[in-house]
Protein backbone atom coordinates (compact mmCIF):
# COMPACT_ATOMS: atom_id res chain seq x y z
CA UNK A 1 0.00 0.00 0.00
CA UNK A 2 1.65 3.62 -0.95
CA UNK A 3 1.46 6.36 1.87
CA UNK A 4 -1.39 8.24 -0.14
CA UNK A 5 -3.74 4.86 -0.06
CA UNK A 6 -3.03 5.20 3.66
CA UNK A 7 -3.88 8.94 3.74
CA UNK A 8 -7.36 8.21 1.45
CA UNK A 9 -8.05 5.06 4.08
CA UNK A 10 -7.40 7.44 7.18
CA UNK A 11 -4.43 5.43 8.37
CA UNK A 12 -2.06 8.33 8.08
CA UNK A 13 -2.87 12.14 8.74
CA UNK A 14 -3.22 15.12 6.07
CA UNK A 15 -3.70 18.49 5.86
CA UNK A 16 -6.81 18.76 3.86
CA UNK A 17 -8.31 21.26 1.00
CA UNK A 18 -10.85 19.76 -0.68
CA UNK A 19 -12.39 15.97 -0.86
CA UNK A 20 -15.71 14.18 -2.18
CA UNK A 21 -16.55 10.57 -2.74
CA UNK A 22 -13.93 10.24 -5.18
CA UNK A 23 -10.79 12.30 -5.08
CA UNK A 24 -8.75 13.83 -2.26
CA UNK A 25 -6.45 16.78 -2.26
CA UNK A 26 -4.28 18.13 0.24
CA UNK A 27 -1.05 20.04 1.16
CA UNK A 28 2.45 18.57 0.40
CA UNK A 29 4.78 17.56 3.31
CA UNK A 30 7.66 19.86 1.57
CA UNK A 31 6.39 22.38 -0.55
CA UNK A 32 8.11 23.57 -3.68
CA UNK A 33 6.01 26.74 -3.87
CA UNK A 34 3.73 29.07 -1.55
CA UNK A 35 1.09 26.71 -2.34
CA UNK A 36 1.48 23.23 -3.52
CA UNK A 37 -1.37 20.97 -3.65
CA UNK A 38 -1.42 17.09 -4.05
CA UNK A 39 -4.57 15.93 -5.77
CA UNK A 40 -5.23 12.50 -5.75
CA UNK A 41 -8.19 10.22 -6.83
CA UNK A 42 -9.12 7.52 -4.27
CA UNK A 43 -9.90 4.75 -6.16
CA UNK A 44 -5.66 2.90 -6.65
CA UNK A 45 -3.57 4.03 -10.31
CA UNK A 46 -0.18 3.45 -10.42
CA UNK A 47 0.09 6.97 -12.22
CA UNK A 48 -1.43 9.16 -15.31
CA UNK A 49 -0.82 6.18 -17.78
CA UNK A 50 -2.79 3.65 -15.80
CA UNK A 51 -5.78 6.37 -14.98
CA UNK A 52 -9.14 5.60 -16.50
CA UNK A 53 -10.39 8.35 -18.92
CA UNK A 54 -13.88 9.12 -17.93
CA UNK A 55 -12.57 9.38 -13.76
CA UNK A 56 -9.98 11.62 -15.43
CA UNK A 57 -12.87 13.82 -16.54
CA UNK A 58 -14.49 14.17 -12.98
CA UNK A 59 -11.24 14.43 -11.84
CA UNK A 60 -10.37 17.70 -14.17
CA UNK A 61 -13.78 19.31 -12.82
CA UNK A 62 -12.60 18.59 -9.06
CA UNK A 63 -9.04 20.29 -9.64
CA UNK A 64 -10.58 22.91 -11.26
CA UNK A 65 -12.74 23.60 -7.97
CA UNK A 66 -9.27 23.51 -5.81
CA UNK A 67 -7.66 26.45 -8.31
CA UNK A 68 -11.21 27.96 -7.61
CA UNK A 69 -11.14 27.18 -3.60
CA UNK A 70 -7.51 28.47 -3.40
CA UNK A 71 -7.66 31.38 -5.36
CA UNK A 72 -5.40 29.95 -8.21
CA UNK A 73 -7.70 30.20 -11.07
CA UNK A 74 -7.05 34.23 -10.76
CA UNK A 75 -3.59 34.20 -9.89
CA UNK A 76 -2.68 30.85 -12.42
CA UNK A 77 -0.80 27.86 -11.40
CA UNK A 78 1.52 25.23 -11.96
CA UNK A 79 -0.36 21.33 -12.58
CA UNK A 80 2.25 18.45 -12.75
CA UNK A 81 2.01 14.83 -12.52
CA UNK A 82 5.28 12.95 -12.39
CA UNK A 83 5.03 9.88 -14.93
CA UNK A 84 7.16 6.84 -13.59
CA UNK A 85 11.01 6.33 -13.23
CA UNK A 86 12.34 8.85 -16.27
CA UNK A 87 9.51 11.32 -14.36
CA UNK A 88 10.81 11.38 -11.06
CA UNK A 89 7.10 9.90 -9.96
CA UNK A 90 8.39 8.52 -6.06
CA UNK A 91 5.00 7.67 -4.78
CA UNK A 92 3.23 5.02 -7.09
CA UNK A 93 -0.37 6.66 -6.80
CA UNK A 94 -1.16 8.62 -9.10
CA UNK A 95 -1.29 12.43 -8.24
CA UNK A 96 -0.94 15.96 -9.54
CA UNK A 97 0.80 18.57 -8.15
CA UNK A 98 -0.40 21.98 -7.79
CA UNK A 99 1.64 24.74 -7.60
CA UNK A 100 1.12 28.60 -6.85
CA UNK A 101 1.04 31.59 -4.71
CA UNK A 102 3.99 33.19 -6.98
CA UNK A 103 5.41 33.72 -10.17
CA UNK A 104 7.62 30.20 -10.68
CA UNK A 105 10.68 29.37 -12.92
CA UNK A 106 10.80 27.31 -15.88
CA UNK A 107 13.80 25.31 -15.92
CA UNK A 108 14.78 22.89 -19.17
CA UNK A 109 14.60 19.24 -17.92
CA UNK A 110 16.61 18.06 -20.97
CA UNK A 111 19.50 20.26 -20.21
CA UNK A 112 19.11 20.76 -16.13
CA UNK A 113 18.36 17.21 -15.15
CA UNK A 114 18.58 18.25 -11.65
CA UNK A 115 15.44 20.50 -11.66
CA UNK A 116 12.06 19.75 -10.42
CA UNK A 117 9.60 22.56 -11.21
P1 LIG B 1 6.34 12.56 -6.77
O1 LIG B 1 7.84 12.75 -6.73
O2 LIG B 1 5.95 11.13 -6.62
O3 LIG B 1 5.71 13.23 -7.96
O4 LIG B 1 5.79 13.40 -5.55
C1 LIG B 1 5.54 12.86 -4.30
C2 LIG B 1 5.20 14.02 -3.39
O5 LIG B 1 4.60 13.52 -2.22
C3 LIG B 1 6.42 14.86 -2.94
O6 LIG B 1 6.21 16.22 -3.32
C4 LIG B 1 6.44 14.68 -1.43
O7 LIG B 1 6.83 15.86 -0.75
C5 LIG B 1 5.01 14.30 -1.12
N1 LIG B 1 4.84 13.43 0.05
C6 LIG B 1 5.52 12.28 0.34
N2 LIG B 1 5.07 11.73 1.47
C7 LIG B 1 4.08 12.55 1.93
C8 LIG B 1 3.21 12.48 3.07
O8 LIG B 1 3.26 11.59 3.90
N3 LIG B 1 2.30 13.49 3.18
C9 LIG B 1 2.20 14.51 2.28
N4 LIG B 1 1.26 15.44 2.51
N5 LIG B 1 2.99 14.58 1.19
C10 LIG B 1 3.92 13.62 1.02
Amino acid sequence: MTIFEKIVAGEIPCNKVLENDKFLAFNDINPKAPIHILIIPKKHFKNFQEMDATLMGKMTKFIQEVATLMGLDKSGYRLITNNGENGGQEVMHLHFHMLGGAKLNWTDAATDPQSTF
